[in-house]
């Protein structure tokens, strides 16, 4: 099978894909003898590094250049042209491997996720799919048109979100049902976008042999590790736990604050300081407190973050030009992570550089790993590298190795954990909602939806008063994008969530040590089952209340402690 692939993924990132298709047909068509099928799956997965590099490097020079019709044409190219039908061919290979009976240590979960691919595909569900896709782009037509006028300056809503920690208490309620007015207006429109999506999402569901769209979604997500019942589970966990948590955080608020009730509009605003903290005013000023942060948590994490810095992986303050957001990649041919931002020098964007950062030293302990597919892990395990990583980096935040005075740091940190338990009620809320959906019968009825809402809710979040604010509160789930674009994409957060709170509470123990098995269950990538990385990491999957009051409990009593100055 003799076979040659381009030297590297410079040569590719103008190519078309006339340029690309010959090398899959080769694989696909390569007489293979039983002793060359280790060659060839070799050769398939440096190709799809090739491929997915220089796709990326288009999506990099795109997105920190977007005035360039060049870097825009490529990317559209990639993204629309290129990545579809290569993914074609790669369902094509996936098969052809499985026909070779080809089984090696470690590729066990990269197999069973194209047999299960392969499993429940359905012709018929391709139109369905491209259906779905047109109204994703209805809904974020709608959606990303939003703008609301401000003293007579139009701004979107996210740009609203500044008056929401306003200290005078009418400028956040008018920024507050200004937003939500936005979504109320366009209520019947944005129902009837999802009464579509509901009924064809049941029909893929049906197509490929399910009940309903969660029972489908599980294989679809290759989920294999938890269960519709565990989702269940960890909503009534999340009642029992996190939302009384919730409520007293609210209480404290609502006295602290000296109000009789506690509106929506009064759930943003900085209880612990008057100043708007500023981290740093330079990149410089940013860049190298995360080097001493890293370095501080451990020796090898401090390397890996300086080589990003001296081979310019890191692309971080906001520039005229650069696309809005944030994200880490990988160029999965060098084995080397890129994060991409637009720091403007608030503390959200040391939260940031953290997370991704987390996501970078992932990428860099999986890179290990010798085939492609061994190094791509779920969401689940993604998360749990970033999400424990900002709470991992808590000791190192104050000067001088980090960016604040400690008084702000420890401001900083109790933000952090209220954010946290509340994410977690909203987490519940959302997954909790989309199992009522597709399960309940009624999810194509937008009045018994929003009811619904309405009633999860309720369940989940409490401790504000909502009265009179009912059409607000359902604009909440309208706004969620993940419930019309990335249906049930949102509890992995949760639970990945809830193993990063683990691995702090050991870290509290014995820093040394949490870090390390942090580290060894990074370098697992996608070799082994969840509940396995988990282990590694010395933590398990959470969806029970014992398990999750535990960790409620530490998150309150560390708040207390932070609060009174410790
Ligand atoms: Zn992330």
């Amino acid at each position: 099978m003799p076979f040659t692939l381009p030297d590297s993924p410079d040569t590719l990132t103008a190519a078309t894909w006339a340029d690309i298709a010959p090398y899959y047909e080769a694989l696909a068509t390569a007489e293979v003898e039983p002793g060359e099928v280790d060659a060839w799956v070799r050769t398939w997965s440096r190709l799809e590094e090739l491929v997915e590099e220089a796709g990326t490097l288009a999506l990099i020079a795109y997105t920190i250049d977007t005035t360039d019709p060049a870097k825009e044409e490529a990317n559209l190219r990639w993204s629309s042209e290129i990545f579809p039908k290569a993914l074609e061919w790669q369902v094509r290979l996936a098969k052809r491997l499985l026909d070779f009976g080809y089984a090696q240590p470690g590729l066990e979960p990269a197999l069973r996720n194209f047999r299960t691919d392969i499993e429940i595909f359905r012709e018929e569900n391709v139109p369905v799919f491209s259906k779905l896709e047109e109204l994703v782009s209805a809904y974020q037509k709608i959606t990303g048109g939003l703008d609301v006028e401000w003293d007579g300056v139009k701004k979107t809503i996210p740009q609203l979100q500044p008056y929401m920690k306003d200290r005078d208490r009418s400028v956040r309620e008018r920024a507050f049902r200004l937003g939500a007015a936005a979504y109320i207006a366009h209520r019947d429109e944005l129902s009837a976008i999802f009464d579509q999506m509901y009924e064809l999402r049941q029909q893929v569901a049906r197509n490929a042999g399910f009940s309903d769209y969660q029972t489908y979604v599980f294989p679809a997500k290759h989920r294999f590790d938890y269960t519709p019942a565990d989702c269940a589970s960890f909503h009534d966990a999340v009642e029992r736990t996190v939302a009384p948590a919730v409520e007293r955080l609210m209480t404290y608020r609502r006295e602290r604050l000296g109000l009789d009730t506690l509106r929506p509009w009064d759930t943003q605003i900085e209880l612990d300081t008057t100043r708007p903290v500023k981290p740093f005013d330079n990149l410089a000023g940013f860049v190298e407190p995360a080097k001493r942060i890293f370095d501080a948590l451990d020796p090898e994490l401090g390397r890996q973050f300086r080589r990003m810095d001296a081979e310019k992986l890191l692309d971080l303050e906001s520039r005229q030009g650069k696309a809005p957001g944030g994200y880490c990649t990988t160029l999965s041919w060098r084995g080397v992570p890129f994060i991409f931002m637009n720091a403007v020098g608030v503390p959200d964007d040391v939260n940031t550089l953290v997370h991704e950062s987390g996501h970078a030293f992932h990428d860099f302990a999986a890179h290990a790993q010798p085939l492609i597919w061994q190094r791509h892990v779920g969401h689940e395990a993604a998360e749990l590298a970033s999400m424990s990583m900002e709470l991992l980096v808590t000791p190192h935040l104050a000067k001088p190795t980090g960016y604040y005075q400690p008084d702000e740091a420890r401001v900083a940190q109790v933000e952090q954990l209220e954010d946290i338990l509340v994410s977690l009620a909203h987490i519940a809320s959302v997954d909790a909602f989309q199992r009522w959906i597709y399960t309940s019968g009624q999810g194509g009825n937008a009045a018994a939806r929003d009811a619904a809402w309405l009633d999860i809710r309720a369940r989940f979040e409490r401790g504000v008063d909502w009265s009179g604010l009912e059409p607000e509160r359902i604009a909440r789930w309208h706004r969620q994008l993940h419930i019309f674009e990335y249906p049930f994409y949102y509890i992995e957060y949760g639970i990945a969530q809830l193993g990063a709170l683990q691995i702090w509470r050991e870290s509290l123990r014995d820093p040394v040590a949490a870090v390390v098995r942090y580290r060894e269950a990074l370098a697992l990538g996608a070799t082994t089952t969840l509940p396995a990385i988990y282990q590694a990491a010395g933590v398990r999957l959470v969806f029970d209340a014992a398990g999750m009051a535990e960790l409620v409990a530490l998150v309150e009593q560390r708040i207390a402690e932070l609060r009174a100055g410790a």
